[in-house]
């Protein structure tokens, strides 16, 4: 057994950890016992920070004191309310505050961004994605191929990792785009794969996109509040991403876009419009000409759910209580590092980590198949889930586990693996 695997290792690695008491700012579901879960399901569904709890109470009790004058009324008024989280969007993804916006959800946000950005004609009418994206992103495509009357079998790309391995090469996907880009309208790849943790080369892929006259749009679903970005310097066209994952801002809550600042000008972009996109000067004069806002908020349809958008303000201020998505990152590579050294020293064996390992291509999620004869992944995660641990299985055979820099300890990696050890010699036995 090795040194780094102790419980003590593992306190003392907390003990150094500037951003330890963080967690305090979060509920953590507790076991039957009364013990704390070991929580590592955060690229799932984030915990709630206190202070969500806390703002979405102050909401109610404005709606219950003010009615409709809490438009107007109080610290946070609902009349600008998204804009108090434009900052925080902003920071997260490295972005201009007038690139960014919270609306509507993420499935929503990549159908309005379509509209927008996919405008195919009989030369350029494909839209470049993983084969393996989150179902939600193939649909959305399949279903706008269609929409605009191509065969989604000569318009879809499916880019696939090589033969026998498991994510893919960037050289592989700078190939592909090379190959079909000039008859390509769209490229949309996720930011941080699902189901392996791959980071993508975001930068690289929006330079050879756009070298071909591509547009070029993420998925960050997995990668916001993840990773930090540069999208405005990157360049990418759009990007949107969910809420309640690494944003712990609650199940199904309002998600995020950006807009390149390049494109908030543009009179000809068509889109779908509604009143919150219109210019807020004149939006109440109820003119029936639209005059879209010039930023991203242009692409608003409605007046927002204010309960959601508080619960994202408290998750946004939780980050900034952290320091930020860069003080972030710096413990999540510290604690998914020791997570990785854990199992390859513990579990070389019985366990293949599918996310690259390299701090380029990698974020807070590993993605693990058991090799294990006679038992399958299921069986184990089953026996680990009843043992405390709170993770996610993905069909055919991957356990995710995503230690969180805001509330994971690196006791929780340090418990997890010994849990997990149990499982495999329990059903090895
Ligand atoms: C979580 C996730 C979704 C979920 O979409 P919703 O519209 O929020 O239900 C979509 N795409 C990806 C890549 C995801 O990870």
């Amino acid at each position: 057994m090795s040194t780094i695997f102790s419980l003590d290792h593992a306190k003392d690695l907390d003990n150094q950890d500037p951003l330890r008491e963080i967690r305090e700012e979060f509920s953590i579901p507790k076991q039957s016992n009364g013990e704390d879960e070991i929580y590592l399901c955060g690229n799932s569904l984030g915990l709630q920070p206190r202070l969500a709890a806390q703002y979405v109470n102050d909401e109610l009790g404005q709606w219950r004191a003010l009615g409709v004058k809490g438009h107007f009324s109080g610290d946070y008024p609902w009349m600008p309310y998204h804009e108090f989280l434009s900052q925080g969007f902003a920071d997260l993804v490295g972005a201009k505050t007038t690139e960014v916006v919270s609306m509507n959800t993420l499935t929503a946000n990549l159908h309005f961004m379509m509209v927008s950005f996919y405008r195919p004609t009989n030369q350029r009418h494909k839209i470049i994605i993983e084969d393996h994206a989150f179902p939600s992103d193939h649909y959305a495509v399949e279903s706008q191929i269609k929409y605009h009357g191509h065969d989604p079998k000569e318009s879809m790309i499916l880019l696939k990792p090589r033969d026998g391995e498991e994510t893919l090469r960037d050289e592989d996907i700078i190939q592909a785009i090379e190959e079909h880009g000039d008859t390509t309208s769209l490229i949309l790849l996720p930011g941080v794969q699902y189901y392996t943790g791959q980071v993508l080369d975001m930068e690289s892929i929006t330079k050879a996109g756009h070298a071909k006259g591509c547009y070029v749009g993420f998925d960050l679903a997995h990668a916001a509040g993840n990773i930090p970005m540069e999208l405005h310097q990157w360049g990418p066209d759009f990007a949107a991403w969910c809420t309640y994952k690494y944003l712990n801002s609650g199940p199904g809550s309002v998600a995020g876009c950006f807009v390149h600042e390049r494109h908030h000008k543009n009179k000809e972009l068509p889109r779908f419009a509604g009143w919150w996109g219109h210019d807020k000067e004149s939006r109440f004069k109820m003119e029936n000409s639209f005059v879209p806002t010039e930023s991203a908020e242009a692409w608003q349809l409605s007046n927002p759910p204010i309960l959601s958008l508080a619960s994202i303000r408290g998750s946004l201020d939780t980050v900034a209580k952290a320091g930020g998505i860069h003080k972030l990152r710096e413990k999540s590579l510290k604690l998914t590092a020791y997570l990785r050294q854990l199992l390859e020293s513990e579990l070389a064996d019985e366990v293949n980590i599918l996310t690259p390992k390299s701090e380029k291509a990698s974020g807070a999620q590993l993605s693990l198949t058991i090799n294990l004869h006679g038992t399958d992944g299921k069986t184990i995660f089953d026996a680990i889930e009843a043992a405390g641990v709170t993770c996610d299985f993905r069909y055919p055979n991957v356990i995710r586990v995503a230690p969180v820099p805001q509330y994971n300890s690196f006791e929780d990696c340090y418990r997890f693996v010994v849990i997990l050890k149990q499982a495999i010699e329990g059903a090895a036995s």
